[in-house]
Formats: structure tokens, C-alpha cells, sequence
């Protein structure tokens, strides 16, 4: 899969960047995702397969935020 440097949901644009040992609060994550910096970053360390599922789940988190659904996700995934 090509991975392209940006997507668009909705109306928002969001970048996608590519981290080596993507960290935050000390954990190692696949990638993250910020709705208000319109922003994914995908862990690089990780081979191709991990970095695609990443993306998914990252964009699955932005989706739902779209529709509304952004208090309590984290519970949900
Ligand atoms: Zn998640």
C-alpha cells in the first residue's frame, strides 16, 4: 500500500507524518491521531503491515470524531 502524506475527512485535511519509536507518556504507540492538529503519525519503526493497520485505526478514532462519537473512545478501541 502507498501511504499518501495527507487524507481528507470530511472537510478537514489531516497530515500524515511517519515517527521512528513513536512515544507518548512514555509508551511505544503504533500511531496517534489529533483531531485538532489534524494529524496522524504513524509509528516507522514497524513493518509496512503494522504501519497500514496503524493508518486504519488512526482514521477509524478521526471518523468517529466526525460523526460525534469523540468522548469516551478511547473505552471503545
Ligand atoms: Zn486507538
Amino acid at each position: 500500500m502507498i501511504i499518501k502524506d495527507k487524507i481528507k475527512i470530511g472537510t478537514k485535511t489531516f497530515h500524515i507524518e511517519f515517527v521512528e519509536n513513536l512515544i507518548n507518556d512514555g509508551d511505544e504507540l503504533y500511531g496517534e491521531c489529533s483531531w485538532g492538529k489534524g494529524r496522524i503519525r504513524i509509528n516507522s519503526s514497524y513493518p509496512e503491515e503494522h504501519q497500514e493497520l496503524a493508518l486504519l485505526h488512526e482514521l477509524q478514532h478521526l471518523i468517529f470524531d466526525a460523526l460525534g462519537y469523540r468522548s469516551g473512545l478511547q473505552n471503545v478501541f
